[in-house]
Formats: C-alpha cells, sequence, structure tokens
C-alpha cells in the first residue's frame, strides 16, 4: 500500500487546475445569481457535465482509479472554492451514489449509480433520503415505513423526509426506511425509488441561510411501490442481517462506520475550498485597505489575524488529506474521518467570520462575497453529521466506551 505522500501527482495537478480554472470562469462569475434567486443551477450543471466534471465516469476516476485518497478532497476543495451552492449542485449527486455503494450489490451499483448523473446531453440528479423532521442525528428515530408485499415481491414506502439535498427533483431517490420498528436503527434498509414512481412527491422547499442554490426540500412518500430488485443489498442479506440483530450478535456497525468515516473528508474538504475563497480574499484586501495612513494588513491585529487564518486552513487541510488517504487504506484508528470534518467545518465557519471583521462594514454587505462564503461555510457544521455527532464518534473512539 501507497505510504502518505503529500506531493500531488502530475495527473492530479491537471485535476486541480482544471477544476480551478472551471471556477474561476464558470462558477464565481454565477454564484452571487443564484445564490440570490435560490434555484437549482441548472445552466451550471449542465455545463460541468458537458466538459466531464459532472457525470458517473469522473466520480469513477476520481474514487476508484485513485490509489492515494487524495484525488476527491483537491477536486472538491477547488469547486468550493468557486462557490459552494454551486459545488454542492455538482456533488449532491454524489450522496446518492454512495448510498447506493454503501449497501447495493455490484449489479446494483452498475444499474442505479450512472442514472444518479445521466448524460453530458440529458443531466440527471440523484438524491439521498435519510433525515427525517423528527430525526437527523437521532437515526434511531426514522418513522418512514418499507413494508414487503409477498404477494407481488414489491415494497411499499410510507413517510416524509426532510432537508434532502435534491429531494423532489430528482431521478433517482435512495430512501432509508424502518422495515422493523423494533430493532431501531438496526432495522432500517435501504431503497432505490426509481425515476417517475407514482406516490413520491416533493413538500415545502426550504429556504436557508447559505448554499441557497442547492435544492433542500421534503420528500414525501406515499404508498410508493418499488419492486423486490430495489431493496439494495437484495432480500437475503436483508434477512441474515434482521436474523444476526434479533439474535443480539453483533451487526456490521464496524462497516458501516468506515463507510461514514470514509466520506466525512470530502465534507471537509468542501469546508476547505470555502475557507480559503474567504482566506485569500481577505488577505488581498488587508494589503489594499488603507486606515490611518497605512494599509490595515501592516497592523499586527489584522496580520496576525491572516497568520491564524493561513494556519488553520493548511492544519484541516493535511487532516483532510491524511483522512482520505487512511479512508482508501481502509485503516481508521480513531475516527480521523469524523476529526478531519469536525475541524475542517469548524476552520470554515471561524476564517470566514473573521474574513468579515478584516472587511469592516464592506464585509457586512452583500457587495462583495464574503457575508455568502460565511452564510455557505455554516451547512458544514451541521450536515453529514453536526458538530457534536463527530465529537460522539471521536469520544467513542478514543475511549473504546459507550459515552452517551
Ligand atoms: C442544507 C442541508 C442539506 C441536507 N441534506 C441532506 C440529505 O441530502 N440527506 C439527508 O438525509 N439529510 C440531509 N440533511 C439533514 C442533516 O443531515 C441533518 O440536519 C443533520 O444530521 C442534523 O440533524 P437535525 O437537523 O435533526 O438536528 P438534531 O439531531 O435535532 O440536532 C440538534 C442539535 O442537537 C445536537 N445533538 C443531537 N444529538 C446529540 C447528542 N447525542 N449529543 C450531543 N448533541 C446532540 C446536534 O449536534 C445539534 O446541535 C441536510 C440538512 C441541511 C440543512
Amino acid at each position: 500500500m501507497n505510504e502518505f505522500n503529500l506531493e500531488l501527482t502530475e495527473d492530479q495537478e491537471q485535476l486541480r487546475d482544471w477544476i480551478h480554472q472551471f471556477a474561476v470562469d464558470v462558477i464565481r462569475p454565477a454564484a452571487e445569481d443564484w445564490d440570490e434567486r435560490e434555484e437549482f443551477p441548472w445552466p451550471v450543471v449542465q455545463e460541468a457535465a458537458q466538459i466531464g466534471l459532472y457525470g458517473w465516469d469522473f466520480l469513477a476516476q476520481g474514487m476508484l482509479g485513485d490509489k492515494t485518497g487524495l484525488t476527491m478532497p483537491v477536486a472538491i476543495e477547488e469547486l468550493f472554492w468557486g462557490d459552494a451552492g454551486i459545488g454542492m449542485a455538482i456533488m449532491g449527486s454524489g450522496l446518492a451514489a454512495a448510498g447506493i455503494a454503501a449497501s447495493g450489490t455490484q449489479e446494483q451499483v452498475m444499474e442505479w449509480v450512472p442514472q444518479c448523473y445521466g448524460t453530458a446531453d440529458d443531466v440527471r440528479l440523484g438524491a439521498f433520503c435519510a433525515s427525517e423532521a423528527n430525526a437527523g442525528s437521532d437515526v434511531g428515530g426514522y418513522r418512514a415505513r418499507a413494508v414487503h408485499d409477498e404477494v407481488k415481491d414489491e415494497w411499499v414506502l410510507n413517510g416524509a423526509k426532510a432537508w434532502i439535498t435534491n429531494g423532489g427533483i430528482a431521478d433517482v431517490h435512495v430512501v432509508v426506511a424502518v422495515v422493523d420498528p423494533e430493532l431501531g436503527s438496526k432495522g432500517h434498509a435501504s431503497f432505490v425509488v426509481p425515476p417517475g414512481t407514482p406516490g413520491l412527491a416533493q413538500g415545502q422547499k426550504y429556504k436557508k441561510h447559505g448554499i441557497r442554490a442547492s435544492h433542500t426540500a421534503e420528500v414525501i412518500l406515499t404508498d410508493v411501490r418499488v419492486p423486490g430488485g430495489c431493496l439494495l443489498g437484495g432480500k437475503e442479506k436483508l434477512d441474515e442481517r434482521l436474523d444476526r440483530v434479533r439474535r443480539g450478535e453483533k451487526g456490521n456497525a464496524q462497516a458501516a462506520m468506515q463507510t461514514f468515516e470514509a466520506t466525512r473528508p470530502a465534507v471537509g474538504a468542501q469546508a476547505i475550498g470555502v475557507a480559503r475563497a474567504a482566506f485569500e480574499y481577505s488577505l488581498e484586501y488587508a494589503k489594499e485597505r488603507q486606515a490611518f495612513g497605512r494599509p490595515i494588513i501592516a497592523n499586527q491585529g489584522i496580520a496576525f489575524m491572516l497568520a491564524d487564518m493561513a494556519t488553520e486552513i493548511e492544519a484541516s487541510r493535511m487532516m483532510v488529506w491524511r483522512a482520505a488517504w487512511l479512508g482508501k487504506r481502509g485503516g481508521f484508528v480513531n475516527a480521523e474521518g469524523s476529526m478531519a470534518k469536525l475541524k475542517a467545518a469548524r476552520t470554515a465557519t471561524w476564517v470566514t467570520e473573521r474574513a468579515i471583521q478584516i472587511l469592516g462594514g464592506a464585509g457586512y454587505t452583500r457587495e462583495v462575497p464574503v457575508e455568502r462564503w460565511h452564510r455557505d461555510a455554516k451547512i458544514h457544521d451541521i450536515f453529514e453529521g453536526t458538530e457534536q455527532i463527530q465529537q460522539l464518534v471521536i469520544a467513542r473512539a478514543i475511549s473504546g466506551m459507550r459515552i452517551e
């Protein structure tokens, strides 16, 4: 297995520069407009698909064709440096793809993941529907139900999912539902709801604080019938797993934990992209802005703030890269994926707030992008496991104890 190496390969450098240019030429000029409109940025995602930046191939090459683990963090940081709302619009289908890859058979992955993306000329979206209004962190509280109709070998889904990225506008929805209510969080299964299935509808579309170009909505499931083959992993495997849980045997919690740990560095990379955008902008501003007859960066109060911002970003990136590398090796020891996500998200929230401080009054207005970056940064403390849930995972990993 590869040693941890901070030197990017030539391919990774080229990829980074290519995405950076797309961010400069296409994403940044469009960012403010889509944030104000609070709509899914279809033309930008279509343009990303045309050049091969949105699509199943891109994901496959970035994830499967990379032994170092660094390709996706490097790519994602550039995308989110461009804009986090548009970045999320481009990355959102990846949540569905990851959900399918985590539980599906090889055949299911090959059938459904490409459908989460469509083609360059016919862009499709995927959505991963787990959270519910009364159960986000507390996954044992899900109420959406899946019942097997044995006669027809169909599953019938009912319930409501909340805060779903691409919810209702996606073509493929991956839905986590309760199959055995007695078993709490161990009684769940994941289902693909194919495009156009009757009974699946978008509920309210949320108005958000940040990443407003990303579509977030409720997904309402009313007697949604899907074929037996849409149960990810298949019925036999589900029955075996449920039997093991009923017998009180330990399930594959460790495997699930490794999967979550492996996707968290990607969220950390998103946060670093936003933080870096705000840092670079405020550094330039501090060099130019004059107060008391000198550039404001000539004051240690400002220069040291920028020094700390740069240091936090570097530290966060190192944690994200190392966690991504460990993820490739399947070798997390102390929940390093959670640590990286926790640190990078906090860095983004803090750095973007400091950036507003450095810009003063201008930073608080919508004349410049730092207030948007500050709004965008905050989501990273919340989704894909809140700050406190990351702390919980880390505390359990370092102590080996059941911390509540
Ligand atoms: C923009 C956006 C996009 C999203 N996209 C998706 C998506 O695509 N798919 C999806 O399934 N979900 C999605 N979510 C949902 C997201 O994952 C949840 O909001 C998140 O997991 C938190 O759940 P909650 O909102 O119910 O908060 P809660 O779980 O109610 O938490 C509220 C507060 O209590 C704290 N808390 C909860 N439990 C504990 C504990 N045991 N110990 C200490 N503190 C605790 C939390 O950290 C938080 O501070 C999205 C959310 C947003 C805002």
